[in-house]
């Protein structure tokens, strides 16, 4: 057995005896009752389970499955978690808009017709909170993307998806559309407590490829006290996770006006083995690992090349992204990433 593939091994072996603080957990996944995906709630929960992630939200369009019913088999990890949710689904009466509803005990009513989107965004977080969860606006730049002065007057939002890696999302921006980044730095800039998480949107287990929607190419890694819903959920409120396409943090410090962090470079050559993950790819740029420091409006206040940074917020917010290139053996380029959660210094 090579090392990386032992290395892998190790990572998903349980951390029973251990009180692990790093949760690895997607938020955003599908099944065969929505009527367009290929599996089962238990083959997928399964998936998931076999593959070391710590927690899942089965979130189904506008179903609400109870993981009390989602049985798994053979010997079940202790660290594994079904977090209760579904994913809110506007059709087009209620602004195409969608919203995974997390840590929720019941379906969350989603027909609400206006005109004005940022209408039926706030229904959404009111009826999910009633349903004692919380949410996240998925896929913002997809059929029809959800801008900037629609996002910003909802209140009590406080993630959207900021990598959805179904392949017909498109967060890195089209002709007619800014970055889900960009969106993010616009929205931080006017004053938003909003976290970028990475997840899945996963609709197809049987059939494989780069171009499949499948599992495994975007998840969180949230830091939190114990593995159940409510702290998975609290810790995610509070900005207590990083989001991924690949690249693995071995620590990460956000203090009071402060990023610090340093890349597991060990678990991120594991990840990048994984047969499911791809990566972005881009036509230019030096192979190697660069972490940037941004703050408002996007700008990149420091860049290091190396896997150790740490930098100082000067301004009202600051985040951190790791960007991870890599050539393939045809030349090809593909990047991989980590997102940090911003820290804030003007007491939002
Ligand atoms: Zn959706
Ligand atoms: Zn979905």
């Amino acid at each position: 057995m090579n090392r990386i593939a032992l290395l892998c091994l190790l990572s998903f072996m349980p951390t029973r005896g251990f009180a692990a603080k790093w949760y690895k957990g997607n938020t955003h996944v599908h099944t065969v009752l929505c009527g367009h995906a290929d599996s089962t709630p238990e083959v997928v929960a399964q998936w998931y389970h076999d593959r070391g992630y710590n927690f899942l939200v089965l979130s189904e369009h506008n179903k609400f499955i109870d993981p009390a019913t989602v049985k798994l088999s053979g010997e079940i990890r202790d660290d594994f978690l079904l977090v209760p949710g579904e994913e809110i689904t506007g059709g087009r009466n209620n602004g195409s808009i969608h919203f995974t509803a997390m840590n929720t005990s019941r379906l969350v009513p989603w027909d609400f017709r206006d005109k004005n989107r940022s209408v039926v965004m706030q229904k959404y977080v009111d009826e999910t909170e009633k349903a004692g969860g919380t949410n996240i606006l998925n896929h913002p730049i997809y059929s029809r993307t959800v801008q900037v002065h629609e996002i910003a007057p909802v209140k009590r939002l406080y993630m959207f998806e900021l990598y959805n890696a179904h392949p017909g999302v498109h967060n890195f921006g089209t002709a007619h559309h800014i970055s889900t980044e960009q969106l993010w730095d616009a929205l931080l800039e006017k004053g938003m407590t909003l976290y970028g998480v990475s997840s899945d949107d996963a609709h197809k287990l049987k059939k494989w490829g780069e171009k499949e929607n499948n599992p495994g190419r975007g998840w969180v890694m949230v830091n939190s006290e114990e593995l159940s819903s409510d702290a998975i959920t609290k810790a995610m409120l509070r900005g207590d996770f990083y989001s991924s396409s690949g690249v693995m943090l071995e620590e990460l410090v956000r203090g009071t006006n402060s990023i610090e962090l340093s890349v597991n470079e060990d678990e991120t050559a594991c990840e990048l083995a994984s047969e499911f993950l791809f990566g972005r790819p881009v036509k230019k740029g030096k192979v190697g690992t660069t972490i940037e420091f941004i703050g408002p409006g996007g700008e990149v206040v420091k860049t290091v090349q190396g896997t150790t940074a740490k930098c100082e917020a000067k301004r009202a917010y600051l985040r951190a992204k790791v960007t991870h290139r890599v050539k393939n053996q045809d030349g090809s380029l593909r990047e991989y990433y980590a997102w940090t959660q911003p820290v804030f210094t003007d007491g939002r």
